[in-house]
C-alpha cells in the first residue's frame, strides 16, 4: 500500500490551524493537527472546511506535547474532536486509550507509543501488545541515538507488515532521519511531515515539499539504490538537496539521504543491511574513511581525507572531489601554473586547496593561526608559510579563505580588512551565502571573486561522474542549488565573476 503522507500542523489559534490545513493538503493524503499548540479551540470551525482527513492530536506535556489540563478534559476533548469531525484520533498507549476505543471507532484510532530517550531492541513484543488493543492504525516514535537504531525501526516495520497491521514506525533526530524516508519502503502506513515553511513538530523531521519532491518518498522501492553523506551533524548539509536534483535529472531510481552516524562501526551496521552505493564522507569521518577504503584516488592518498566513497563490488574506493572541486572553477579563469596564491587555514579545506594548487604548479602560502599546522602542512606540499600578522605584506594573485569566517550566523564577520585585499582573485570557501563579506570587500577593491558554493557544486558534480558516469547534470544541480539560495537569501543566486 503507497505510503500517505500526514503533514503535522503546530498553530497556536484555531484560524491558523485552518489556513495551515489548506496550505498543507498540497502535498498532505492527511493532517495531524496538534490541538495542544492551539490556544483558542474551536472544534466545529476547525473541522468545517477540511479539504483532506485530518487527524486530532491533544498531547500532554509528560508526551512532549504542550497541553496542560487535566487527564479526564483531555479525553472529553479528544471525543468530542471524533464527533466533531476529526478524521481520527491520537491516544497514546501510556493514556486511556480503553476509553477512546470503546466511542471511537477502531480504525480512526491511532494508538501511539513515544521514547523520546531511546530506540529500545525488542519494539515487535511492544507492537504485539499494541495490536491487542484492537486499535486500527499503531504509531511508533523513539529517538534514535545511532544510525544502526533505524534498523530497528526498519524490522519493526516489517514485523508489522507480516502480521498485515497498520503501523506507522519511525525514529527522531537527525540520526533517524532515514526512517522517515525509508520507512514507506520498509512498510510504515504513514510518513509525518512538518508544514513548508513552518516548525516540525518533531526533531528531525523533514517538510513535505522534501519529502514528496526530493526524496521522493512515494516512489522508493526495494530496486531504489540508496546513496548518502555520512558525517556528524548533518543538519544543514545541502548534498541530498543537490544529489536529488542530479538522479532526479537522470531519470535513475536512486536516493539520496543523511547518514548521521555515531561511528564508522555504526554506519557499517546500516550499510550491512541496506548497502549504500555511493556516500559523501563529511566532518569527522574524513580521515578514518581512508581506513575504510581498499584503493585511494591520488587526491585522497596526499591529502589523507576521503570525501567521497564509491562501492566497487564488495570494496570502498575512496576519492578527495574537494580537490576538482575547488579548482573546476579556477581552470575556468586563470591560467593556475604562474599564480601566486595565498591560503588561510591550515585544516581538512586548506589540504584540498594546497593539493590542486601545488600538483599545477602554482606557488603556494599558507597563513594560519596556528603557525605549527601552517608549517605541517606547507613542508608536505613543498609551500611557504607565513605568520597572520604579514598577511598584509603579502602579494598574491588569488587569495583563498580556508577558514570558516563568515559563515553563517556569523556573516558580517572577515577574515582580514578590506584594505588588504590588493591581489586580482579572492576565492571564498564558505558556501552558507552567495556573498559573504570578504566577497563584498572584495568587489569593493576591485578584485575578481569566486564563491565557495562553486566549489560545493564541483564536488558534487566530480561525485555524480564516479557513481553514476558522465555525464552529470550540472545544470539541474545547479538549478537546485541556486533555488534554495534564493528561497533563504533573495538575491543570492549563484554567479561567477565573469
Ligand atoms: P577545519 O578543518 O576545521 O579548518 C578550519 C581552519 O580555519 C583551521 O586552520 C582553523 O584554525 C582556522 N580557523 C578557524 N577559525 C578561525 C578564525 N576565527 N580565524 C582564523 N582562522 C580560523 O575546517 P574545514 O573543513 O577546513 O572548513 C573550512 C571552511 O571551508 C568552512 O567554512 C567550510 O564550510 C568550508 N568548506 C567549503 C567547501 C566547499 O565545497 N565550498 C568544502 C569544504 C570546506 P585552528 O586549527 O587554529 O582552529
Amino acid at each position: 500500500m503507497p505510503v500517505r503522507i500526514c503533514v503535522a500542523i503546530r498553530d497556536s489559534t484555531t484560524e491558523g490551524a485552518v489556513a495551515a490545513i489548506s496550505h498543507a493538503s498540497a502535498w498532505a493524503d492527511l493532517v495531524e493537527i496538534r490541538a495542544d499548540y492551539i490556544q483558542d479551540l474551536d472544534l466545529g470551525r476547525l473541522f468545517c472546511e477540511k479539504p483532506c482527513p485530518v487527524l486530532f492530536t491533544l498531547r500532554s506535556r509528560e508526551q512532549g506535547g504542550k497541553y496542560s489540563g487535566t487527564e479526564i478534559s483531555r479525553l472529553e476533548t479528544i471525543l468530542k474532536a471524533a464527533r466533531a469531525g476529526a478524521d481520527y484520533v491520537d491516544v497514546e498507549y501510556s493514556a486511556f486509550w480503553q476509553a477512546v476505543l470503546e466511542s471511537v471507532p477502531r480504525q480512526r484510532v491511532i494508538l501511539s507509543y513515544h521514547n523520546f530517550e531511546e530506540t529500545p531492541a525488542g519494539l515487535e513484543s511492544l507492537i504485539e501488545a499494541m495490536a491487542a488493543t484492537g486499535a486500527g492504525i499503531l504509531k511508533i516514535a523513539t529517538r534514535a541515538r545511532r544510525l544502526s537504531d533505524n534498523l530497528k525501526i526498519a524490522r519493526a516495520l516489517k514485523y508489522a507488515a507480516t502480521r498485515q497491521w497498520n503501523l506507522c514506525a519511525l525514529a527522531m533526530g537527525n540520526e533517524g532521519i532515514p526512517s522517515r524516508i525509508l520507512g514507506s519502503y520498509w512498510g510504515s502506513c504513514m510518513a509525518f511531515a512538518s508544514l513548508p515553511g513552518s516548525e516540525g513538530t518533531a526533531e528531525g523531521q523533514v517538510s513535505a515539499d522534501e519529502m514528496v519532491d526530493q526524496y521522493r518518498v512515494r516512489e522508493i522501492g526495494p530496486e531504489t539504490q540508496l546513496y548518502g553523506v555520512l558525517g556528524k551533524p548533518l543538519a544543514h548539509s545541502l548534498s541530498p538537496l543537490i544529489h536529488n536534483a542530479a538522479f532526479s535529472a537522470r531519470s535513475l531510481n536512486a536516493l539520496y539521504v543523511p547518514l548521521e552516524a555515531a561511528d564508522l562501526d555504526d554506519f557499517l551496521e546500516f550499510d550491512a543491511s541496506y548497502p549504500v552505493q555511493g556516500v559523501s564522507v563529511t566532518i569527522p569521518f574524513n580521515e578514518v574513511a581512508c581506513t575504510l577504503a581498499h584503493s585511494l584516488s591520488v587526491e585522497a592518498s596526499e591529502t589523507g581525507a576521503v570525501n567521497t566513497l564509491v562501492r566497487q563490488k564488495s570494496e570502498w574506493h575512496g576519492e578527495n572531489t574537494d580537490v576538482d572541486g575547488f579548482m573546476r572553477p579556477l581552470r575556468r579563469h586563470m591560467h593556475i601554473g604562474r599564480m601566486r596564491a595565498v591560503v588561510l587555514g591550515a585544516g581538512g579545506a586548506a589540504r584540498s586547496v594546497v593539493q590542486g594548487l601545488h600538483a599545477q604548479g602554482a606557488s603556494v602560502c599558507i597563513v594560519a593561526r596556528d603557525a605549527a599546522k601552517a608549517k605541517l602542512l606547507a613542508d608536505k606540499f613543498k609551500a611557504e608559510h607565513a605568520p597572520w600578522d604579514q598577511l598584509q605584506h603579502l602579494r598574491w594573485d588569488l587569495l583563498v579563505n580556508a577558514t570558516p569566517v563568515g559563515m553563517y550566523p556569523e556573516v558580517e564577520r572577515s577574515p582580514m580588512p578590506a584594505e588588504w585585499l590588493t591581489g586580482e582573485w579572492v576565492y571564498d570557501l564558505v558556501y552558507s551565502s552567495r556573498e559573504t563579506k570578504l566577497l563584498k570587500d572584495a568587489v569593493r577593491q576591485g578584485c575578481k571573486t569566486l564563491a565557495g558554493v562553486e566549489m560545493f557544486l564541483g564536488q558534487a558534480v566530480r561525485q555524480q561522474q564516479l557513481w553514476c558516469g558522465d555525464p552529470a547534470p550540472e545544470r539541474a544541480m545547479r538549478e537546485a542549488l541556486d533555488a534554495w539560495m534564493i528561497r533563504t537569501a533573495p538575491g543570492a543566486e549563484i554567479r561567477s565573476s565573469e
